[in-house]
């Protein structure tokens, strides 16, 4: 018997919501499988094992994130805490036949934050190609505002209070078997064919 499941609660690798095939072809079912399989894996399999007997083993994966934010001593936990949620969160981001006109909602704040759809695009777009080396690009609500952010490496809005709509994974490993270097056929084409503006819009709140 595994001991370790006694003692704690693993954080779980989610079910991808879709078949591994099913973004195709504007990402193929090798990148999914590599990088959903692999990597995501990884940084949930990493996490627990960093955890196990700490303060953070029965916490909520927002939690561990949160209480690691940029603690020195907690770099680690963090860097894989947040990886493992980015990565649920991006595959709720995305959608077989995406895209499209966002619901009326979700729309209506696009006009007044950034003045149109296509300007949200652009501006996400635009900091997708512009966040040099790994990272996120993604789209929060802030008050009753929407904003751009771009984030580096494992980093998430989380800890400082904006609330993710959707991200863009900008590491290499999400696009390079598909793409190569061209970043931008990557990013376009996620936004344009695969985004998923229902989840954004489920994820709009309150604040
Ligand atoms: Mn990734």
């Amino acid at each position: 018997m595994n001991t370790v499941a006694l003692l704690s609660t693993p954080i779980e690798l989610p079910a991808l919501p879709y078949d591994q095939g099913a973004l195709a072809p504007v990402i193929s079912a090798n990148t999914l499988s590599l990088h959903y399989g692999k990597h995501h894996k990884s940084y949930v399999d990493t996490l627990n094992k960093l955890i196990v007997g700490t303060e953070f083993a029965d916490m909520p994966l927002r939690s561990i994130i949160r209480a690691t934010s940029a603690q020195s001593d907690h770099v680690e936990i963090f860097n894989n805490a947040a990886q493992a949620w980015n990565h649920a969160f991006y595959w709720k981001s995305l959608k077989p036949n995406g895209g499209g006109e966002p619901p009326a909602q979700l729309k209506r704040m696009m006009e007044v934050s950034f003045g149109g759809v296509d300007q949200c695009k652009k501006e996400l777009s635009k900091a997708a190609l512009s966040q040099f080396g790994s990272g996120w690009a993604w789209l929060v609500q802030e008050g009753d505002k929407l904003k751009i952010l771009k984030t580096r490496n494992a980093e998430n809005p989380l800890a400082q209070g904006p609330k993710p709509l959707l991200n863009i994974d900008v590491w290499e490993h999400a696009y390079y078997l598909d793409y190569q270097n061209r970043r931008v056929d990557y990013v376009n084409a996620m936004i344009d064919k695969l985004a998923n503006w229902s989840f954004a819009a489920e994820n709009l709140g309150e604040k």
